[in-house]
């Protein structure tokens, strides 16, 4: 067996071995932090926060390693082995850390290998196939293949954040596998290193040579030892990633490992958890990317029969058939309560449906599809169940489909309180025949235990997703080790596999010998050994790995406890719990969050990684810069956790020092965006929580000159402006510019807004006053922020013609009683967490306000980051109903404009503007794009004859308030900028730009050096 390590990885004591590790490593890991710091270039990461931020995954575990690297290059991995080889800490590979089962939490040193070490090596049209190293992420792949009308088709959820490393480690299987198959039929070479730092190519058994020859002989001895084993015990389905695949010897997989029945020695390497050997490259076989495809969405008036037809419907096959995917009643509910979803999902039902089946059918030809679909019409027919199915042949709808499917999905893991959907048998597989009878069977096993689970599936592979309900801190493990065990019954009596599609890792490593028996489980350890005698890669993993319900491994054990702390936000809405049967949730602030709910906001975070991903959307502008974990939204998530629940220490008064310095380092670059808020599966807010923190960090911390500087602009600008001339020197004295970088961290590499002597506060244009217009007939109120107040005066006066061109009664709010300053949001002192300063200016704003919209008058804002707080920032601040009713009233010139041209109240306006014949590009602010914003500023420019209005796809410009200006943030915020934004700019030198956020246009001007203007210059133009 495994000679053990110095560091106790013994067997003796299973579930203590990561302790073992951990403690005594302390003592080796400053050793071997200087040793990967002095010989290799990579990143040593072995901070308390560091190493917190990756001792968890999307599991429910958490293991503390040693340390955490992050190789700049192959080289640089095969020196952290040789190292860790000499120190002896064991090694924990990780590509995107996206493992639902804990496999790449760990004790030992994690190396990172997302970051740097995701190169495509080599290409090869003609064998379409592709050498990649293993940090590349498949939707990155994917990308890079698509002009050539390749793929890599094992299309996980997680495409965009899956690494293909990690993809291999736990042999994942994409929606579309009974087309395609799982890794290990798409994977068909492997170089990497054994523990003893040897190299070696893994690919065809007869080709192999020297040492790998020998390992490959020897694995086949030990396969053949328990040959009759394997033949009889080991799962007959499509869908089996449990235990090592010991079976490339002797097929027992419903499709071929390989397509000409020869031995592929990488196949043994894909889904070994990382416990054989660290991949250096995979060689992975492309497919053709099907050039059409057609669903159908199968009504189904009970979920029983759904399951049962599934077994019928793959018989349509012949290649055609790519997914049959299963939604439920809980789903499609969850679905139809969403906006956004509803109407794509109402394309889709049929009446009420208990469940649907997505069938999907790809392929060179669509007529063929179409017939496969006219196919699929008449069995349901014969299956006693006409009109059942809706067919879609435009992508643009079935593509709606399948994201209101995933988004379904991410809506259930949204749930409140400290009851949470947990992975754990998530994907057993059964053979399909057998299908609706173990879910009925699974559904009881919940009820008998007081819960419940939503179910999705990829019913065409046998495999359910379900997650129960299950609270960790309670009685939580001790659940899920009685329905793991009844589950598992469940898998045997139908013969089914118990891993079928997300690994072993620490949560099914026990159920290993379970589902293959004693003599194959002796067989995996001999593999283990003749790979790892050393036990130097996941120890513990797969061969002798610890009790799943061992608390002392997980994130939530019953002895989690959070710091006191008063938050200065309301919190109280995730200050709940949860009824496991119901879903229902209790009040708020009954949830005993000593937190008062931030703390349960905080653990929201799932650790699903979603915020790794690179696509459309917002999330996560520093993370798509740095690439770094730190800088993610989960990673900010995690630090937060720890912080405030004593990881990262703690004193009297509450967080400790270093907690806040960690806290304050992870949120450093972040721009609050709110990209996560929209973004995240589970709605984590982390430009609020970032609000939150800086509070408490500058409440004990005082606050900087340019902390002050910045959020007293609107209290100084009225006394400032007269000085315009005078002040706008320091954007043309570069030394001045320079004085004020080192007074103040004002970048000198920065423009700053030009201040005005003359701006519309102080030439204020004729408008309504307040008793016309709450007399009026069609009133509308304009609310003029600090930076188109002061300092883009134009664009105000804009707004202000188009609403009264439209013909509207307009007035520009200003205070109730009157002190000389204008009505100010308090943006720019939450940006610095001074919110009681704030509250104070919004409660100005909600007394000022509350008479208009108390008569149903709307109120419209230009400056997105400041209106859009009335419906966000305003409502944490305990400013009661009348926030609220503020909140239902405020909206930005074009969603009122939007809103208005639905109801048809804009005809006098849409006569009046002239044609322009110009191409116009549209950057959305983020916190329009996190509340939906942007599409209003599309179809009101639309109004404009001959305007048809492009988005530009682009995450956040990168100047972010005042993040941009300052000098330790400029080139993080020009990084953030070139990302898309100003290179989609570049692109059209004669577009016209248009930007609704202050600090975008700022960003477009100085990164692009072109003009960008607000929606509402364009429109005035135009009259
Ligand atoms: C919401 C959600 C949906 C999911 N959907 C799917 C799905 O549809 N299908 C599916 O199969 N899975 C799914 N998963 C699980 C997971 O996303 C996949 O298994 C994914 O492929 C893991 O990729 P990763 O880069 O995050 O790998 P990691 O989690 O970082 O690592 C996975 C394994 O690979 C090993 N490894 C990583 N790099 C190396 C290396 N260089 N050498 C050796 N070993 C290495 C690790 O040690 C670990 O054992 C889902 C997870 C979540 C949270
Ligand atoms: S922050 Fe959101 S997207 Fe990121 S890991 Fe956490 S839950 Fe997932
Ligand atoms: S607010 Fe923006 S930058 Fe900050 S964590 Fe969320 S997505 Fe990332």
């Amino acid at each position: 067996m495994n000679a053990p390590l110095p560091i106790e990885v013994t067997q003796a004591a299973p579930g203590k071995v990561y302790d073992a590790v951990a403690q005594a490593s302390n003592e080796v890991a400053g050793r071997l932090a200087q040793r990967l710091a002095a010989e290799t270039k990579g990143e040593v990461l072995f901070s308390p926060a560091d190493r917190g931020r990756y001792a968890t995954d999307a599991s429910i575990y958490q293991v503390l390693p040693v340390g955490v690297f992050v190789p700049r290059d192959a080289g640089d991995v095969k020196l952290a082995l040789d190292i860790c080889r000499d120190v002896k800490v064991p090694i924990v590979p990780r590509g995107g850390g996206t493992s639902q089962c804990g496999q790449t939490v760990g004790a030992g040193l994690v190396i990172d290998h997302s970051k740097y070490v995701r190169k495509i090596v080599t290409f090869d049209a003609k064998a379409r196939t592709a050498v990649v190293e293993p940090g590349m992420v498949l939707d990155h792949l994917n990308a890079a293949l698509k002009r050539l009308g390749l793929w890599f088709p094992v299309d996980v959820s997680t495409a965009a954040q899956a690494t293909l490393g990690g993809m291999a480690g736990n042999n994942s299987c994409g929606s579309r596998s009974i087309a395609y198959g799982n890794m290990v039929h798409n994977v068909i070479g492997v170089q990497a290193w054994t523990a003893d730092g040897q190299l070696h190519d893994f690919a065809n058994y007869n080709d192999s040579t020297g040492k790998t020859r020998e390992l490959a002989r020897r694995a086949k001895d030990i396969a053949s030892l328990v040959a009759a084993d394997i033949e009889k015990r080991w799962p007959k389905v499509l869908r089996r990633v449990g235990g090592y695949n010991l079976d490339i010897f002797d097929n027992q997989n419903e499709r071929p490992y390989t397509r000409d029945g020869s031995v592929n020695l990488a196949h043994l390497l894909v889904g070994s958890e990382g416990t054989l050997a660290l991949t250096k490259s995979l060689t992975l076989q492309l497919a053709e990317l099907p050039r059409a495809k057609v669903l159908g969405v199968v009504n189904f008036p009970a979920f029983y029969k759904a399951m049962d037809t599934a077994q019928h419907i793959v018989k349509l096959g012949d290649g055609t058939l790519t997914a049959v995917e299963l939604v439920d009643r809980t789903m499609i509910d969850l679905s139809l309560k969403n906006p956004a979803f509803a109407p794509v999902i109402r394309t889709a039902v049929i009446g009420r449906p208990d469940a649907v089946l997505l069938v999907e059918f790809s392929g060179p030809d669509k007529s063929v599809l179409l017939r496969k679909l006219t196919d699929l019409v008449n069995l349901m027919g014969d299956l006693g169940l006409p009109d059942s199915v809706v067919c879609m042949t435009e992508e643009a709808q079935q593509k709606a489909l399948w994201d209101v499917r995933k988004a379904g999905l991410n809506i259930m893991m949204s749930l409140k309180g400290d009851g949470k959907p947990v992975s754990f048998i998530e994907d057993c597989a059964v053979p399909l025949e057998s299908l609706a009878e173990y879910t009925d069977a699974l559904t009881q096993v919940f009820r008998r235990h007081g819960t419940r689970g939503t179910w999705y599936a990829h019913a065409s592979v046998g495999t359910l997703h379900v997650r129960p309900i299950l609270d960790m801190r309670t009685d939580g493990a001790l659940k899920m080790r009685t329905i793991a065990e009844e589950a598992s019954e469940l898998v045997r009596q139908y013969k089914g596999a118990y891993s079928g599609e997300h690994g072993d890792g620490i949560c099914r490593g026990e159920w290993v010998a379970w589902q293959f028996g004693p003599k194959i489980g002796e067989a995996f350890g001999a593999i283990k050994d003749l790979f790892d005698p050393a036990n130097l890669l996941c120890p513990q993993r797969i061969v002798n790995p610890p009790r799943m319900d061992d608390t002392a491994l997980m994130r939530f054990p019953p002895s989690y406890k959070v710091i006191p702390l008063h938050p200065v936000l309301d919190w109280s809405a995730w200050d709940v719990q949860n009824d496991p049967a119901t879903e229902e949730i209790t009040p708020p602030s009954t949830g005993g969050d000593p937190a008062q709910g931030f703390a349960k906001a905080v653990e929201m975070c799932n650790n699903n990684g979603h915020c790794r991903k690179f696509d459309a959307g917002t999330m996560c502008p520093s993370y798509r810069v740095t690439r770094d974990e730190k800088h993610s939204t989960r990673g900010r998530a995690n630090t937060l956790r720890l912080a405030l629940s004593g990881q990262l220490g703690s004193s009297e008064s509450g967080l400790g020092e270093g907690a806040l310095e960690a806290v304050k380092d992870a949120m450093d670059l972040c721009v609050s965006c709110k990209g996560c808020k929209r973004d995240c599966p589970t709605g984590v807010d982390m430009a609020k929580m970032k609000v939150e923190f800086l509070h408490h960090y500058k409440a004990r911390h005082g606050y900087t000159a340019l902390d002050r500087l910045v959020a007293r602009l609107p209290d100084y600008a009225r006394r400032a402006s007269p000085f315009a001339a005078l002040l706008n020197l320091r954007n043309h004295v570069p030394m001045l510019a320079k004085i004020a970088q080192r007074l103040l961290g004002i970048s000198a590499r920065r423009s700053l807004p030009a201040w005005r002597e003359h701006h519309f506060f102080n030439r204020p244009p004729v408008t309504a006053t307040r008793d016309e217009t709450l007399s009026a007939s069609r009133p509308v109120v304009l609310f003029v922020d600090t930076f188109n107040g002061y300092f883009e005066s134009p664009n105000a006066l804009a707004a202000l013609k188009v609403l009264q061109a439209a013909g509207y009664t307009v007035h520009v709010v200003d205070k109730l009683l009157p002190d000389g300053k204008h009505l100010c949001c308090g943006r720019t002192y939450l940006a610095t967490g001074q919110v009681e300063e704030a509250r104070a200016k919004a409660s100005e704003v909600v007394s000022s306000l509350l008479p208009f919209v108390e008569r149903g008058i709307d109120i419209v804002g230009l400056e997105p980051s400041c209106l859009l707080t009335m419906r966000d920032e305003m409502l944490a601040m305990g400013l009661g109903t009348s926030a609220q009713m503020l909140a239902r009233h405020a909206f930005l010139l074009e969603e009122f404009l939007a809103k208005e041209a639905k109801d048809g109240r804009l005809e006098a306006l849409k006569a009046k503007l002239r044609p322009l014949d110009k191409r116009v590009m549209v950057h959305g602010h983020c916190h329009q794009k996190a509340f939906a914003a942007v599409n209003p500023i599309v179809e009101v420019l639309k109004l404009i004859p001959g305007v048809q209005p492009e988005v530009i796809e682009s995450s956040c410009c990168g100047m972010a308030g005042s993040f941009g200006y300052e000098a330790g943030h400029y080139d993080v915020s020009m990084q953030m900028a070139e990302l898309s934004l100003l290179p989609a700019i570049r692109k059209f030198p004669g577009a016209i730009v248009v930007a609704d956020g202050t600090s975008c246009r700022h960003q477009i001007q100085d990164g692009a050096r072109r003009e960008a203007v607000h929606a509402a210059v364009l429109l005035a133009a135009q009259l």
